[in-house]
């Protein structure tokens, strides 16, 4: 059964790519490399026996994107994770935010509809609650107001896909991810960011190996136990294998309704500070911080309720801080070793 992946050269994507092949799926990857190399083909290769088929298409050409669609036939389902994803670069440029992540949806949902591909995945993000009234937060908790145009594009996004669904013969599951760290075990994919990187885990371990001088944590004044901020982190690979079983859940039409929203996280809570201390504990260094004001559109805390993705999709989320951040580390000293082989 064939299964078109877009953004599957990017972490998350590249991630799921694997659990998919080990699981007997067929993928074709979409990719226009805007934020990762092709050397990730080869890199699955490694770790599943299976070289993925790779398309170097922009999904913003509607033209290319049909043209695909038209050579590629008898797709079985759609996993769609090609966007922009950085908060702040958001900020500074929107308009490449919406066109970028808005349009690419549109066409690949064209061709969907053209070409009557039923099934459809979707990653979206804990940034549509903005910071819940309520925690954990349930999928059914309402939509504020994005706190940035990435956040709003995920709105939008989850909109466009309900409303398209609810006219077509479309089949959709919008995937809430909360804060996903760590890399593959075999350490042959993880998360390569390009320049400096934005998120917590990467700027912790990219610090401890000497990349960076030093981790600035936003916000000791929050109110938490300690003062930072909370997030719910789940390990990439947990998160990959609850694509297989929604894409599965849609071919299988075990799904109770045309669109269905579920929340990817642990259902725990962890601070900055707590996250440092698993990275301390576990690699036995001393990571160089201090504290700094609060980054500005951050939320206070969220954590998800999973009782609905639990249930319903049989699926959890299996590794604990420790073991997350443990990958995380392993990651990085395995880039070191690519760079100082080179
Ligand atoms: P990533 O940047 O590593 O992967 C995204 C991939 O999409 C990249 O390989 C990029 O080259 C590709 N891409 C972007 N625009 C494209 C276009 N127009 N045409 C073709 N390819 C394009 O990001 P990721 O962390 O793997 O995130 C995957 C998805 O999950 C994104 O939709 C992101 O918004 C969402 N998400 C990520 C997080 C997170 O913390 N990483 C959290 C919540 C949701
Ligand atoms: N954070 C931090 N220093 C950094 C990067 C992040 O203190 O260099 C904090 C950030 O303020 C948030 C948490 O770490 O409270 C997770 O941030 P990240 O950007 O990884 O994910 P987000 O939850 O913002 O999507």
């Amino acid at each position: 059964m064939k299964i078109l992946v877009t953004g599957g050269t990017g972490y998350i994507g590249s991630h799921t790519v694997v659990e998919l092949q080990q699981n007997g799926y067929e993928v074709i990857i979409i990719d226009n490399l805007s934020n990762s190399y092709l050397s990730v083909v080869d890199n699955i290769e490694k770790i599943t026996g299976i070289k993925p088929v790779f398309e170097q298409i922009d999904l913003r050409d509607e033209t290319k994107t049909n043209e695909f669609f038209k050579k590629n036939q008898n797709i079985a389902g759609i996993i769609h994770f090609a966007a922009l994803k950085s908060v702040g670069e958001s900020v500074e440029k929107p308009l490449d935010y919406y066109q970028n992540n808005i349009l690419s949806l549109i066409n690949i949902l064209k061709g969907q509809i053209e070409f009557k591909i039923n099934n459809f995945v979707f990653s979206s993000s804990c940034t549509v609650y903005g910071q819940p009234d309520e925690l954990p937060v349930t999928e059914s908790a309402p939509i504020k107001k994005a706190l940035s145009p990435y956040g709003h594009t995920k709105q939008i996004s989850e909109e466009i896909i309900k409303n398209t669904s609810s006219n077509a013969n479309i089949n959709g599951i919008l995937l809430r991810y909360f804060n996903p760290i760590g890399a593959h075990e075999s350490v042959h994919i993880g998360e390569l960011p390009i320049g400096t990187p934005n998120n917590l885990v990467p700027f912790i371990t990219q610090t401890a190996i000497g990349k960076r001088e030093m981790l600035k944590i936003f916000g000791s004044d929050y109110n938490t136990p300690d003062g930072t901020a909370i997030r719910d982190y789940i390990h990439v690979t947990d998160l990959a294998k609850a694509h297989v079983v929604a894409i599965g859940r849609l071919i299988n039409k075990k799904n109770r309704e045309k669109t269905e929203v579920f929340n990817l996280g642990t259902g725990n809570g962890f601070s900055v500070l707590d996250v440092i201390k698993s990275f301390e504990k576990i690699s036995g260094l001393n990571l160089n911080y201090k504290f700094v004001d609060r980054r500005s559109g951050d939320i206070e805390r969220v954590w998800a309720d999973t009782t609905f993705a639990n249930k319903e999709l049989g699926w959890i989320a299996e590794k604990n801080l420790d073991k997350m951040m443990l990958s995380a580390w392993k990651w990085e000293q395995a880039l070191e070793q690519v760079k100082r082989n080179k």
